[in-house]
C-alpha cells in the first residue's frame, strides 16, 4: 500500500495519515504544541483544523511556526455567506502564522438546504473562491456529515476535496460515494474513523480506514503516546488480522442497535430536541473531555432533552430503529452521574 498520495486535483502530495485539530483542543497548550511538533517531526505533512475548534488553529500556527518544516494546512468556516467566511480565511491566517493556506474547506454542510445556501451567489464558495483569486488560499474543500450532500458536490464539481465520515461502524461511504470521488479526481479526506470516539481500538479502525486506497485519513489526537500507537499502525501491516476482524465484527454486532449514525432524519422533533447531540454526548466528552458539559450549548440541549414527551415520532422515523426516548433518558442520568462525580 503507498503511504504517500496526491490528493485529487488539488496535485497535493501528502503521507495518508494526517493529523485532525479537534482534541488538541481539550489539553494544555503546552502539551498542544509538542504534539504537533511530534507529529510533524515523524513525518506527518497534513494537519486539519477548524475556526469552530478554539483553540486549534492558534495552537497550530504556534506549532508550525516552532517546527520550521513544510506542512500542508486545512481548515474550514461554517459561516455561509462570502463575506463572513473571507473574514474567517483572514482570522485562520492570523492564527495559523501563514501567507497562504493550502486548503480551505466550508465546514459541516448540514443539508442540501445549507449546500445550495453556501453554493448560490454570495455564499461561501464564492468568498472562498475570492481567497482563492487573491491568493490566500490555494484550493477550496467541502466538509460534510451527509453522502448526500457530498455527492451533490460532487456532481457539481466545485469543490477540489471532500472530507467525509467513515468506519467500520459506519461503512456506507464505500459503497459508491468515495470510489466514485476518487475516479472523478476529488481529493477524499476521511474523518471519524473513531466514530466520535465510540470505538477505542485503534489498530482496527486505523487499518480498516486505510484499506481505502488513495484517501487521506485524519485521525484527531491530544497527546504523543496516542499519536505514537497510530504512527506505529501505519508503519506496520497495515492488512487486518483475523483477531481485528473478531473485534469489528463483535463491536458492530455490540453497538449496532444502539450506535447513533448523526443522520438526523429523526428530526424534526417537535420539543426540537437535539438528538443527535444528546445521543452522542458520551463520545463527545470522551473526545473533548468533560469541559463540554459546561458548555451553554450542551446544557441548552439537555434541558430540552428533559423535556422529552416520549410521543416515539423520531423513533418512526430513525431507519437503525434506535430506541431514541430510552437513550436519551439513558443520557441523561449518565450525564448527571458525570456531573455529580466532577463536583
Ligand atoms: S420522543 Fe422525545 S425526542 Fe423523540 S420526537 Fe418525541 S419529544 Fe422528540
Ligand atoms: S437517532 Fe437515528 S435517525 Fe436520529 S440521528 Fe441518530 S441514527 Fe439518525
Amino acid at each position: 500500500m503507498k503511504r504517500k498520495i496526491i490528493l485529487g486535483r488539488t496535485g497535493i502530495e501528502v503521507t495518508r495519515l494526517g493529523f485532525g485539530g479537534i482534541p488538541i483542543q481539550r489539553v494544555s497548550e503546552i502539551e498542544a504544541i509538542e504534539t504537533v511538533i511530534h507529529a510533524i517531526g515523524h513525518g506527518v505533512d497534513f494537519i486539519d483544523t477548524s475556526r469552530a475548534y478554539t483553540t486549534s488553529e492558534t495552537r497550530i500556527g504556534r506549532a508550525l511556526a516552532e517546527a520550521g518544516k513544510e506542512v500542508v494546512v486545512a481548515t474550514k468556516s461554517q459561516q455561509p455567506g462570502a463575506d463572513k467566511i473571507r473574514k474567517d480565511v483572514d482570522i485562520s491566517l492570523k492564527e495559523l502564522k501563514r501567507d497562504k493556506i493550502e486548503l480551505y474547506q466550508c465546514h459541516f454542510v448540514r443539508d442540501l438546504d445549507s449546500y445550495r445556501k453556501v453554493t448560490s451567489k454570495g455564499g461561501a464558495f464564492e468568498g472562498l473562491c475570492k481567497a482563492r483569486e487573491e491568493g490566500l488560499i490555494e484550493h477550496v474543500g467541502i466538509t460534510s456529515h451527509s453522502i448526500e450532500v457530498l455527492d451533490r458536490a460532487l456532481d457539481d464539481g466545485l469543490f477540489e476535496t471532500v472530507m467525509v465520515c467513515y468506519s467500520f461502524l459506519e461503512p456506507k461511504a464505500a459503497e459508491y460515494f468515495i470510489p466514485k470521488a476518487l475516479s472523478c479526481g476529488t481529493g477524499v479526506i476521511i474523518m471519524k474513523v473513531f466514530s466520535g470516539g465510540v470505538i477505542e481500538e485503534a489498530s482496527p479502525a486505523l487499518k480498516y480506514a486505510l484499506a481505502i486506497e488513495g484517501t487521506l485519513v485524519i485521525p484527531g489526537v491530544e497527546n504523543k503516546a496516542l499519536f505514537d500507537e497510530n504512527w506505529k499502525i501505519f508503519q506496520g501491516d497495515l492488512a487486518l488480522t483475523q483477531e481485528e476482524q473478531n473485534e469489528i465484527d463483535c463491536l458492530r454486532e455490540n453497538l449496532g442497535k444502539q450506535f447513533c449514525r448523526r443522520c438526523d432524519y429523526c428530526q424534526p422533533c417537535p420539543e426540537e430536541i437535539p438528538i443527535q447531540h444528546v445521543l452522542g454526548i458520551k463520545s463527545m466528552v470522551k473526545r473533548i473531555g468533560p469541559a463540554v458539559l459546561d458548555k451553554e450549548w450542551v446544557k441548552t440541549a439537555l434541558d430540552k432533552a428533559r423535556e422529552c414527551t416520549e410521543c416515539g415520532t423520531c423513533k418512526e422515523k430513525c431507519p437503525y430503529e434506535l430506541p431514541i426516548p430510552d437513550l436519551i433518558k439513558e443520557n441523561i442520568r449518565w450525564v448527571e452521574r458525570t456531573c455529580g462525580e466532577r463536583r
